[in-house]
């Protein structure tokens, strides 16, 4: 089952002529959920041959054009290309009166329903979004507004129950399905057998995190604890470190501190400034903190296999 992660825009405010505004693609069995949309996503999102028909929420971690102003021009393409299906779009409240108005101004006839949902700005760690298969939480970040980080977490699988003791117990059908829901077992001498020894997860559940944009605080290690993949900003190097904290952002090593405390298993750095014409000093200053670093580029795919638990 697909668990992964597309680079669209890799650059900061100012886009250049190889690296485009923040935007990732989070994909989970094949259901596409956008997180950002800096200008020329939908042309990203093209090019990287994503079927725009798969895309089912969008996330906007804040309202600085360069992680918004894609939207317009993607709701439009959306509707010429004939989408019925809703389009749910998380972001701050105050985007919600621009949304409509540039929605009422430039696209006549919307054939869709949008459902726009609400960030509040400094809530603590919570769930925006959860179904059978996937959970997003979002969190705050520390910015020059408001600013959320998000968490896509794939949802804890039932437990499965080892096949020898199935046999070795001689444990009836009426009770795996109480089992698998967390019960113990009683054998006819009445010694109890704990759950934890009769069941086991196929595979441990899988996560990704994305924060952008932020300066370094401690608290953030917390939030994005143990992911598989986390997204970090790092716009600057460290030699610009007071202009990162003055802006509000990271540099490189901000991003590996917190990789680093959070115990990820890998880090992506992303959001560079235009002025880095060549982007391995930056990941070369990661990796000294983090070595499992990587610079994203657009067309990057990062996929997290599902880890198999072994018996
Ligand atoms: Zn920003």
């Amino acid at each position: 089952m697909t668990f992964s992660v597309t680079i669209l825009g890799s650059s900061s405010a100012l886009p250049t002529s190889k690296r485009f505004p923040a935007a990732h693609v989070f994909n989970t069995h094949e259901r596409l959920f956008l997180v950002d949309c800096g200008e020329g996503t939908q042309i990203q999102l093209r090019k990287y041959k994503l079927k725009l028909s798969r895309l089912e929420r969008i996330f906007i971690s804040h309202l600085h054009g360069d992680h918004v102003l894609g939207i317009f021009g993607l709701i439009s393409t959306l509707n010429l290309l004939g989408r019925k299906a809703p389009l749910a779009i998380y972001a701050h409240q105050e985007f919600e009166p621009i949304l409509n108005k540039n929605i009422n101004f430039f696209i006549k006839n919307l054939q869709f329903a949008i459902s726009f949902i609400p960030i509040e700005a400094n809530q603590k760690k919570s769930i925006l979004f959860e179904d059978q298969q996937i959970i997003v939480e979002t969190f705050p970040l520390k910015h020059r507004i408001p600013c959320n980080g998000f968490i896509f977490r794939e949802k804890e699988k039932t437990p499965n129950i080892k096949k020898h003791l199935i046999e070795k117990y001689c444990i009836p059908l009426s009770e795996i399905v109480r089992i698998k829901q967390g019960a113990n077992f009683t054998l006819p001498t009445g010694k109890v057998i704990p759950n934890s020894e009769l069941t086991y997860l196929s595979s441990s559940p899988r996560s990704y995190a994305y924060c952008s944009d932020t300066m370094f605080f401690s608290k953030l290690a917390e939030y994005v604890k143990n992911v598989d993949l986390l997204y970090h900003e790092a716009t600057f190097g460290s030699e610009m470190a007071s202009l990162a904290k003055q802006t509000g952002h990271s540099t490189a090593s901000d991003a590996a501190k917190i990789a680093s405390l959070a115990k990820v298993k890998k880090l992506v750095i992303g959001h560079f400034s235009s002025r880095y014409k060549d982007i391995d000093p930056l990941l070369t200053e990661a990796q000294q903190i983090f070595p499992n670093t990587s610079a994203a580029t657009e067309g990057d795919i990062f996929k997290i296999e599902a880890n198999r638990v072994k018996l």
